[in-house]
């Protein structure tokens, strides 16, 4: 899944510049300004967003399901990681104001 370039304004130095992000661990896109290193961080592209979304429902139902058969369910490394994600991108749209 190729990503595309993106126009951005630095925030640090208000240098504005077209590049095209890399992708961190958990999906983000990544940009470092050309002028002053200053590392950015872009929300999720639709389809990790997605992606994650639906894991999370399943998560909730797969909880549920064990906590009915009186066990208690843990989300794992896994469901952490998604649970951070689904939060960051939140954050990082709410300081950007996508939404
Ligand atoms: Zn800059």
């Amino acid at each position: 899944m190729a990503l595309s370039p993106l126009r951005v304004t630095c925030p640090e130095c208000q240098h504005t510049f077209t590049e095209t992000p890399t992708r961190s661990f958990l999906g983000f896109q990544k940009i470092s300004c050309p002028s002053c290193q200053e590392k950015m961080t872009f929300p999720l592209t639709s389809g990790f967003r997605t992606t994650y979304r639906v894991l999370f429902i399943l998560m909730i139902l797969m909880l549920l399901a064990s906590l009915l058969q009186g066990q208690m369910g843990f989300p794992g490394i896994i469901g952490i990681a998604i649970c951070y994600a689904l939060f960051r991108d939140w954050q990082i749209r709410k300081e950007l104001s996508f939404d």
